[in-house]
C-alpha cells in the first residue's frame, strides 16, 4: 500500500489588518520555527524525513507571495526541493482580497474557502498559484490540495482546465470539503472525479467509532499505525497522511511541542522500518485509483484512543504549567530562567 506523506505549508499572521507589520515574523515562525532548541518548523521536518529516508509531498500555499513577494516563496521551495522532496500546489483563498490588483473580480470581503468562488474564479486562482510556484523555482505542480480541504465540484473542473490531474483535497471529516458531491463521489477512497484522480485524506474509525482523519498532530501515533495496517488489510492501495509545517511547534511562539515531535519521530521510524510494505511515494509514482468497493473504514483500537486522550490531557497540563511557570519567573525578573524551557523535554 502506497503512503502519501503530505505536509501543507502555510503562513498565518495573527491579525489580517496588521499583516504588513506581522508578516516577516510570521514567516520566520512558520517556515523556520527557530528557538534555542532548534528550528522545529520546516528544517526539523526535513531533517527527520532525511534521517529516516522518507519522501515528503509538500503542498505549499503560494497566494501569499502575490502579496509579499516571490522571494519568500522561493525560500520555502529551495528548502523543500534542496532536501529532495517535492512541492505541489496549495491555495488558501483567505489571501485573495489581500492581493492588489485583485486576481478575481471584486469580492465583497474575505472568503475563506475555494468552494465559495465560481468555476471561472477558481480556474484563475489555480492558474495564479501555478504561475507563482514556477516563478519561485518549483516544477509545474501536478497535484493540488485546497486550503481547509474546501474543494467542491468546480474545483475538479478548474484543475482539469489547468492541466492538474491529481487532487488530495477531500477530507470526509471536514464539513466544507466536497460538500456538493458527497452523494456521487467516494470521499474516503481514491477515485476519479471529472477525470482528476482524487486521493482523499486518510480517515479511520477510532476506538469510540468516530471518524478521524490521519493527521500527525491530532492522533496518537498508535492510531496512525493501526489505521495504516487496517487500510492495508482492507485492500486500500493508498493511504494519505496529513501534517503541516507548524505541527511540531507549540500553539504560540517558537518552542517545540515535544509531544508532537516524539510522535512524528515514532511515525517516521515506523515508516522507515516498513518501507517495503508501506512506501512513501512521489505523486508521480501513485498508482491510478481503482475501485475496491465501499466497505468499512480502517479502524484503530480502544487502547489507542485512550492513549490519545491521556497524551492530550498530559500535553495540555504540561504546557499550561510550563507557561504559568515561565510567566511567574519572568515576572520576578529572573531572565536566565527563560532558557530552562527548551530543556523541559518529555521526549
Ligand atoms: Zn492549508
Amino acid at each position: 500500500m502506497q503512503i502519501l506523506l503530505t505536509f501543507d505549508v502555510e503562513i498565518w499572521c495573527a491579525h489580517w489588518d496588521r499583516i504588513e507589520h506581522q508578516f516577516p515574523a510570521a514567516f520566520d515562525r512558520y517556515v523556520n520555527g527557530g528557538s534555542a532548541a532548534g528550528e522545529f518548523a520546516l528544517p526539523k521536518t526535513l531533517e527527520i524525513l532525511g534521517r529516516h529516508h522518507l519522501h515528503g509531498i509538500f503542498f505549499v500555499e503560494c497566494l501569499f507571495a502575490a502579496r509579499f513577494g516571490i522571494d519568500y516563496l522561493r525560500r520555502i521551495v529551495e528548502l523543500i526541493q534542496g532536501a529532495g522532496h517535492e512541492v505541489q500546489l496549495h491555495l488558501h483563498t483567505e489571501w485573495t482580497d489581500e492581493i492588489v490588483p485583485s486576481p478575481v473580480p471584486a469580492i465583497p470581503g474575505k472568503r475563506q474557502h475555494l468552494r465559495q468562488y465560481s468555476l471561472e474564479d477558481q480556474t484563475r486562482l489555480i492558474a495564479l498559484g501555478i504561475e507563482l510556484q514556477q516563478a519561485a523555482g518549483a516544477a509545474r505542480p501536478i497535484a493540488f490540495r485546497a486550503g481547509n480541504m474546501a474543494a467542491n465540484s468546480d474545483t475538479f473542473r478548474a484543475l482539469h482546465v489547468n492541466g492538474i490531474r491529481i487532487d488530495s483535497s477531500i477530507d470526509a471529516t471536514v464539513r466544507d470539503s466536497a460538500s456538493d458531491i458527497r452523494q456521487q463521489a467516494d470521499v474516503y477512497r481514491p477515485s476519479y472525479i471529472d477525470n482528476v484522480a482524487s486521493y482523499p485524506i486518510g480517515v479511520f474509525r477510532d476506538g469510540w467509532g468516530r471518524e478521524r482523519h490521519a493527521q500527525v498532530g491530532a492522533c496518537a501515533v498508535e492510531e496512525l499505525f493501526q489505521a495504516i495496517k487496517s487500510a492495508d488489510r482492507l485492500g486500500w492501495r493508498q493511504f494519505v497522511l496529513l501534517s503541516h509545517n507548524f505541527e511540531m511547534l507549540q500553539r504560540r511562539g517558537h518552542h517545540p511541542d515535544r509531544f508532537v515531535v516524539r510522535r512524528f519521530e515514532r511515525l517516521a521510524l515506523f515508516l522507515e522500518r516498513n518501507a517495503t510494505r508501506y512506501p512513501c511515494v512521489r505523486v508521480s509514482e501513485l498508482s491510478a485509483p481503482r475501485s475496491i468497493g465501499t466497505g468499512s473504514l480502517p479502524r484503530a483500537s480502544h487502547a489507542a484512543v485512550w492513549r490519545r486522550t491521556a497524551e492530550q490531557a498530559l500535553r495540555t497540563a504540561f504546557y499550561s504549567m510550563a507557561t504559568v511557570t515561565i510567566t511567574v519567573l519572568e515576572a520576578v525578573s529572573m531572565p536566565e530562567t527563560v532558557s530552562l524551557f527548551p530543556a523541559l523535554s518529555v521526549v
